[in-house]
């Protein structure tokens, strides 16, 4: 039933790992949340129960065709089914949103992702390639538009938890934990012949193929040194990384005192996504307790930047500035779409990420547009890339 105190939520990508967890924060906490604008890409099965559960007034699709097949799932049910980008901005935008969750996985969470931006709501931002591709752009909309940006991503939570009420000038620098992924320890020539199965076999994280990949090859990381230097905004060099395979400690922040603030918490979406809906409250998650004890030693290791050089890569395109993060997203994303495909090697996803970076200048921008155009120039030069050199 919706009452007029309750909080108006949107879910962009409320099929996807990120997404469905999101519901069931809102789930547990029933009496605070209503779900207004859900969207799917190609799991209208799974929106669809979703729709019936929840009731939002309006949900987007890929194209027509999905828009009929969820129609003809939801007999009579009253929804508004939007398809495109379009439909996305809708339910984005709607006027009565109070957050917005970025769920979608990849460059597609940009645009529905700026739009709630430049419409003030809340966005709880999950879709880092959103501050990947157009991180100076974002904030200075977020900035005019009066939106909050809150993370959703387990290390930028813990960044902005130990933040509250500090200073940021004081800040000396923020320490990422990573889990490392399956391939932790292994060299460059132990990584020759890993097969998409074995990485999509994460340790420690149960997430979508896209993020999986990239957590495997660490370019996860990466990405998310690019997000946490305009999410908290700091110079790229106040942004290390630590290896920590447990993923208890989800993040550090060094001030200029010496003192070392950490977030920790089992490693479970929940906990973060929950925080972005309720900030400045905290939610219930129904998560069980974290036991130190059975947890065992937390251990932390420098990552090895030879082996896993993507994150080498990301630090290249910040320091590049401009557009350059854009085209290592964009190549990344052709990369790991290619591996997930078997026509590319794991090691050729970092090799030919770094030879679509030289390709390119890291020119500036001012639009979106600008992003977006550069984002398919890069995918194109990828393409012939592993056209020529794929597997
Ligand atoms: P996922 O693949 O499980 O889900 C992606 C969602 O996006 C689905 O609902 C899908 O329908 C939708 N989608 C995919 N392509 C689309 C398109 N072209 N247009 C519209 N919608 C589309 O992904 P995920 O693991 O939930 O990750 C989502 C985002 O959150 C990613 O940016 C990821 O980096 C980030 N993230 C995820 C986790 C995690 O635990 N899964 C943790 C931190 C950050
Ligand atoms: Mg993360």
């Amino acid at each position: 039933m919706s009452s007029p105190e309750k909080t108006k939520v949107t879910i962009l990508g409320s099929t996807g790992s990120v997404g469905v967890n999101a519901l069931k924060v809102i789930e547990a906490n029933q009496d605070q949340f209503e779900v207004v604008g859900l969207t799917a890409h190609r799991n209208i099965e799974l929106l669809s129960e979703q729709i019936r559960r929840f009731r939002p007034k309006a949900a987007a699709v890929g194209d027509a065709e999905d828009g009929e097949r969820l129609a003809h799932l939801l007999g009579g049910h009253a929804v508004e089914i939007g398809t495109g980008v379009e439909a996305l901005i809708r339910c984005a935008t709607q006027a009565e949103v109070h957050v917005v969750v970025s769920a979608i996985v990849g460059a597609a969470g940009l645009v529905p992702t700026l739009s709630a931006v430049e419409a003030g709501k809340r966005v709880a931002l999950a879709n880092k390639e959103t501050l990947v591709m157009a991180g100076r752009l974002v904030m200075a909309e977020a900035q005019r538009c009066g939106a909050e940006i809150i993370p959703v991503d387990s290390e930028h939570s813990a960044v902005y938890q130990c933040l509250a009420g500090e200073k940021r000038n004081r800040i000396r620098r923020i320490i990422l934990t990573a889990s490392g992924g399956p391939f932790h320890g292994r060299s460059r020539e132990e990584m020759a012949h890993i097969t998409p199965r074995e990485a999509l076999r994460h340790p420690r994280w149960e997430m979508g193929q896209k993020i999986t990949i990239d957590s495997a090859t660490l370019m996860n990381k990466g990405l998310e040194v690019i997000e946490a230097r305009w999410l908290f905004d700091l110079a790229a060099e106040q942004v290390d990384i630590v290896i920590h395979p447990e993923s208890i400690v989800h993040s550090m922040v060094e001030f200029g005192d010496g003192s070392v603030l950490a977030q920790m918490g089992l490693p479970d979406m929940r906990t973060p996504i929950a925080y972005a809906l309720g900030y400045p409250r905290r939610l219930e998650t129904g998560l069980s307790p974290l036991n130190l004890v059975a947890e065992g030693p937390l251990t932390f290791h420098e990552p090895d930047r030879q082996s896993f050089s993507c994150i080498d890569l990301a630090y290249e395109a910040i320091a590049a500035d401009g557009l350059m993060p854009t085209v290592l997203n964009a190549a990344n994303e052709v990369a790991v779409s290619a591996f997930l495909k078997k026509k590319i090697a794991f090691l050729q996803i970092p090799d030919l990420i770094s030879e679509t970076m030289a390709c390119f200048e890291a020119k500036d921008y001012t639009t979106v547009e600008d992003v977006l155009r550069t984002d398919l120039k890069a995918r194109k030069t990828m393409r012939e890339l592993i056209a020529q050199k794929g597997l």
